[in-house]
């Protein structure tokens, strides 16, 4: 008797102290670690050295293909689906371009899909330089940046480890033949039927003609000018109206790997941009992850001119970018 009494004088002990004890159930649960494989900045940084090499990468030249190929068959190499996506447009100044957007994919099965993206395109003119307006410039950070990163995400996801949701890597083309800023002069042409900006062709044409049909991502974040030394990141005004939510968790995840010199808690305007045809054709919530310089602003100094060269490159900036996408996509449930 005694025993049992004290057994039950035991057990009531312990559920009171349980229960004073227990904590709220966010706090309960573990702390989930997940393994991310390392984003190697190296790599990244060569990515970008060897687009430059092939030339500006304006549509209808040599390096364009030559680019071309090499993103198609680097992303086989590193084990991805493969989808390329030929379409002819119209630009502004009445140019028939062949353009080719380029789809990677990884765990094609799976329901839930995160979808990063960057334009591959270099713009045929630099408009904005100080004295070669009509020059052709490397558009090292103007597009091979952000396809640098995703090269590299490719090669890593190659590697084997997957995280637990599917990932298409886009790159659209024709997204940096939007007017000449230099002469202001208007088209003379009319825009042709399902585009509303001559900037982002191929987004605006992916959006309308998805790779597959009816795809759907989760959500998107797309890069531009990603890597440039010292760069920030501030939240762009179209990714704050379109996806709060992924803004928030980007940021977060960047503040968390000690990244906020480069993602910066602070709003700032919307601007036309390959995320917002990806919002308001494609329906896929898509950020963008785009640098915007204090006492310039959207973009930097170095826009649209001879500036933009492989000087520009920083490989601590590659990785600020490469190592918060990766958490994101394996922190992903
Ligand atoms: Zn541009």
């Amino acid at each position: 008797m005694i025993l049992k009494k004290t057994t039950l004088l035991v057990l009531i002990f312990l559920f009171i102290f349980n229960a004073c004890t227990k904590k709220p159930k966010e706090e309960q649960a573990p702390l989930r670690i997940v393994q991310v494989p390392p984003f190697n900045a190296d790599s990244a940084y060569f990515f970008v050295e060897k687009q430059v090499k092939f030339g500006p990468r304006v549509p209808n030249t040599k390096p364009h293909q030559q680019a071309a190929n090499y993103f198609i068959n680097k992303f086989k190499k590193y084990g991805a689906t493969v989808i390329v996506q030929d379409f002819d447009a119209i630009t502004w100044d009445n140019q028939k371009v062949q353009l080719k957007n380029i789809i990677a994919s990884y765990n094609p099965d799976a329901k839930k899909r995160i979808l990063l993206a960057a334009h591959w395109d270099t713009r045929p003119y630099a408009d904005k330089d100080t004295a070669k307006k009509d020059a052709p410039f490397d558009g090292a950070n103007d597009g091979a940046s952000g396809v640098g990163v995703l090269l590299e995400i490719s090669r890593l996801l190659g590697q084997g480890k997957m995280p637990s949701v599917g990932v298409d890597l886009i790159l659209f083309d024709g997204e940096d033949w939007g007017k000449d800023s230099s002469t202001g002069q208007e088209s003379k042409i009319q825009m042709p039927e399902g585009y509303e900006e001559w900037w982002c062709i191929g987004s605006q044409y992916w959006a309308k003609h998805k790779h597959i049909k009816n795809y759907i991502a989760y959500y998107g974040i797309l890069l531009d000018m990603v890597g440039a030394k010292h760069a920030q990141f501030f939240r762009e005004g179209a990714s704050l109206e379109f996806a709060p939510s992924v803004v928030e968790k980007v940021w977060n995840t960047a503040s968390r790997l000690g990244y906020t010199d480069y993602f910066v808690k602070t709003n700032v305007a919307g601007i036309i941009d390959d995320h917002l045809y990806v919002n308001e054709f494609g329906k896929i919530p898509t950020i963008d992850i785009v640098h915007y310089q204090t006492g310039v602003g959207f973009f930097g100094d170095y826009h649209h001119s001879r500036k933009d060269n492989l000087s520009l490159i920083s490989k601590e900036t590659l990785s600020a970018v490469g190592a918060t996408l990766m958490n994101v996509l394996y922190y992903e449930e």
